[in-house]
């Protein structure tokens, strides 16, 4: 068992070929996709994943446009420049960069964001959607751990899942978007006990917690496949350097596990294909709103 090394390259390609074409076809009926990064105040951390989503977008023909708000904006003005986003035809999809600064809540500001226009899938109405098992528009992160899962080609009906993080934004809808596939799903957090006893019966470990090597080698049933969404900084004592880590010791787990993802390269770049996609379905429901109402129109006349 081991060195099974599922990278996010593949399944990023194969996921961004698709959403290059569709934005081809979407062109020929008119429909230009455009996203617009939101971010407010210091943007220094977050530059990095703004300029690798502005890539991708470009790779397969998206507009990116960076909109940056100053540090002491209010709620209300941010909502008023979302609501006119929403308005605007021009922009087909809005993504809310993390973090905000205290005195805004991101939460408000994810449910400010029309439906149509959620390309992270973090409006409660997209959320809500992935209870009723409609499942075509996800956040991003959660959905891009489960195509990797799905990579592997492990049947997901029956399979026994564990998810260590019940965040809003990664575990829980890891969780049920995995329900819907009819794997049976156990969700572990901080409170959990005996975090191991759950994780070495999985056939399918997610990890998004925050901490470096919570995930080790003894906790992993062999042959497992374990998906690390964690993102850790750390520094080096001596050379002050600092490199990215996930939550799984990686040296240890690919020993025992059938397939793990590496941090940096596994989730992050399926995230960012994921992104593309959520844009170009979010362009569709718009397109097919506004042909439902001019027919509407049409017929009314
Ligand atoms: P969060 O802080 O909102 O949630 C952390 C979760 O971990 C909570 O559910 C908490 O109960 C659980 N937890 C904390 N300590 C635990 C322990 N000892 N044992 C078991 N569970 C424990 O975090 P988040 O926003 O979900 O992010 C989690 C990680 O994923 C972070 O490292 C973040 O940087 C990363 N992340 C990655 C991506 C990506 O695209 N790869 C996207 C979002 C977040």
């Amino acid at each position: 068992m081991g060195d099974r090394d599922l990278r996010g390259k593949p399944v990023a390609d194969a996921i961004l070929a698709e959403v290059k074409t569709a934005v081809a076809d979407m062109a020929d009926s008119g429909w230009v996709p455009k996203l617009v990064s939101i971010t407010v105040g210091d943007v220094e951390a977050v530059d990095v994943y703004v300029r690798n989503q502005r890539r991708v977008a470009e790779r397969v023909g998206i507009a990116f446009e960076e909109r940056n708000f100053p540090g002491d904006v209010t709620q209300e003005e941010m909502e008023v420049a979302i609501s006119t986003m929403n308005v605007d035809p021009r922009v087909t999809g809005i993504i809310l960069q993390r973090p905000v600064p205290p005195q805004i809540s991101i939460k408000a500001l994810q449910s400010a964001v029309h439906p149509y226009k959620d390309v992270e899938g973090m409006n409660p109405t997209s959320i809500g959607n992935i209870v009723y098992n409609e499942l075509d528009l996800a956040p991003c992160t959660a959905a891009a751990s489960v195509e990797l899962l799905k990579s592997t080609n492990l049947p997901l009906q029956g399979l026994e899942v564990v998810v260590i993080g019940h965040s809003e934004i990664v575990g829980k809808p890891i969780a049920f978007l995995l329900m819907a596939e009819g794997a049976t799903v156990t969700v572990c957090h901080h409170m959990t006990r005996a975090l191991s006893v759950h994780s070495r019966r999985a056939d399918a470990v997610f990890v998004a917690v925050g901490k470096p090597k919570l995930v080790t080698a003894d906790m992993i049933k062999p042959g497992a496949a374990v998906i690390d969404i964690g993102i850790n900084a750390l520094k080096d004592e001596k050379t002050g350097e600092e490199t990215i880590c996930g939550d799984v010791d990686y040296d240890g787990v690919s020993e025992v596990a059938g397939w793990v993802t590496p941090v940096p390269g596994g989730v992050g770049p399926v995230t960012v294909a994921i992104l593309m996609r959520n844009t170009m379905i979010a362009l569709q429901r718009q397109k097919n709103a506004y042909s439902s109402q001019f027919r509407s129109v049409a017929t009314a006349e």
